[in-house]
């Protein structure tokens, strides 16, 4: 998995034709400018953060098209929800299996590839009828600006 800061314009508009082509979903400006502002940001962002950036390109956009956008994406696959429970939506444009380091107190997630932690492997046995399909492992903590802080609760 390749991690490193890739970010040429280029790179992105490769990658999101060769995303909506496996997804069967058509190419459009709009969709290739939301995805790429994703791709770029590589934050895990918000649809908010999202919807701030594109808007630099697209100053007619709005919110809830910005949303619908990404809600199609991440139903087709295009890109990932970090994790249903962190009870923002934030999302992320590494499809790959890999897991995160998430800092408790301003949510910032960054990237630790699968190579990056000893293979996880379930002991026992799943309820009867499910099914596994991904493995994601979230390590908490403080990020470096965060735990300079001083005397903030936690
Ligand atoms: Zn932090
Ligand atoms: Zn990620």
């Amino acid at each position: 998995m390749e991690f490193s800061a890739v970010d040429s314009e280029k790179f992105a508009v490769q990658e999101f034709r060769e995303r909506c082509r496996n997804a069967g979903l058509a190419l459009t400006h709009q969709r290739e400018i939301i995805f790429r502002t994703v791709y770029e940001m590589r934050s895990h962002p918000t649809p908010e953060a999202i919807y701030e950036r594109v808007r630099e390109q697209l100053p007619s956009i709005s919110l809830g098209t910005v949303y619908k956008n990404l809600k199609t994406f991440l139903d087709t696959g295009l890109l990932r929800e970090v994790s249903p429970m962190h009870g923002s939506l934030r999302v992320d444009a590494i499809t790959e299996d890999h897991h995160h380091v998430v800092c408790t107190q301003c949510r910032m997630v960054v990237d630790l590839g699968e190579e990056e932690l000893e293979p996880v492997r379930l002991r026992v046995q799943l309820p009867d009828g499910f099914v596994l399909k991904r493995c994601v492992v979230e390590f908490y903590g403080l990020c470096p600006r965060c735990a300079a802080k001083p005397d903030k609760p936690r």
